[in-house]
């Protein structure tokens, strides 16, 4: 079971998400389990501080190092060594590779920021730094809870059918996934791919692959170059790039 520790200056707000739906129903299947952490348990005055002006001036409050320093020797002193994330627009760009590898862990510690971030001492700690992406939210947590939604979705048994987590955007293949549709075949004259009609699965499948390949081209072709292709499929995803910028540059011109 793969235990999802938070460290935090807002605790309460992790349950409200992590035990719904498909979170929800994977903690109850004993398939993780979520322990949220107080920061302002480790603070030793009366007003449980933990943040404090910026050497050297600037705006805003910074998070002081003690409060960390403390919480994270208590929480690693019992149990197994906790692998510990820090959260920072200057970590890591978080992405699917990193989400299965810490599917593969027993034991993680998010530690989420606030005010204008920590004091940079405290990532001596980290056993690494994580960011959602180039923009700044006010806290770690939301960057937490998307961390936690896209690890434990991975984790066996947590989606109903163990497949789906496989033919997904950026799953092995490394490309978007292809274009689904459900019932009505036909919706005010906005038809459904024939070949999905036709109950022949390797037709299907093939579609499937070939729809991959030019959504990833079309829509995210940086993608191209760490995608698993064939020469052929490769081919036919740069006479997709190139018509694309033929149909670009006439549109300019
Ligand atoms: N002053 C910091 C800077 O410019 O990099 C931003 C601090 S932000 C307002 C407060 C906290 O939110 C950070 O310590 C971090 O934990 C979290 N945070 C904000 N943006 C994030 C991002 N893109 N990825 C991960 N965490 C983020």
């Amino acid at each position: 079971m793969l235990t999802i520790e938070t460290l935090s200056v807002f605790p309460q707000v992790f349950a409200p998400y992590c035990d719904a739906s498909i979170l929800g129903r994977a903690q109850k299947a004993g398939i993780w389990e979520l322990k949220c952490h107080d920061l302002r348990s480790w603070t030793h005055d009366r007003h449980h501080t933990v943040d404090d002006a910026p050497f050297g001036g600037g705006q805003g409050m910074l998070m002081k190092p003690a409060p960390f320093f403390e919480a994270l020797a208590d929480i690693g002193s019992s149990g197994p060594a906790p692998h510990v994330v820090f959260f920072t627009p200057a970590g890591t760009p978080f992405t699917q590779r990193v989400a299965e590898r810490l599917a593969g862990m027993e034991r993680i510690v998010f530690v989420c920021g606030r005010y204008e971030g920590m004091d940079e001492r405290v990532y001596e700690l980290a056993d690494e730094c994580l960011s959602l992406g180039d923009y700044v939210l006010t806290g770690g947590e939301l960057a937490a809870m998307v961390v936690t939604d896209a690890v434990v979705r991975l984790l066996p048994g947590a989606l109903g059918d163990s497949l789906s987590a496989v033919d997904e955007s950026f799953s092995s293949a490394g490309l978007l996934e292809y274009a689904q549709y459900t019932r009505p075949a036909d919706y005010e004259g906005r038809t459904v791919p024939e070949v999905l009609l036709s109950g022949d699965h390797a037709k299907v499948d093939a579609w499937r692959r070939r729809d991959a390949i030019r959504r990833t081209a079309l829509l995210r072709p940086d993608l191209l170059q760490t995608a698993d292709l064939t020469e052929q499929e490769r081919a036919y995803a740069e006479e997709l790039r190139e018509a694309a910028r033929q149909a670009q540059h006439e549109e300019e011109s």
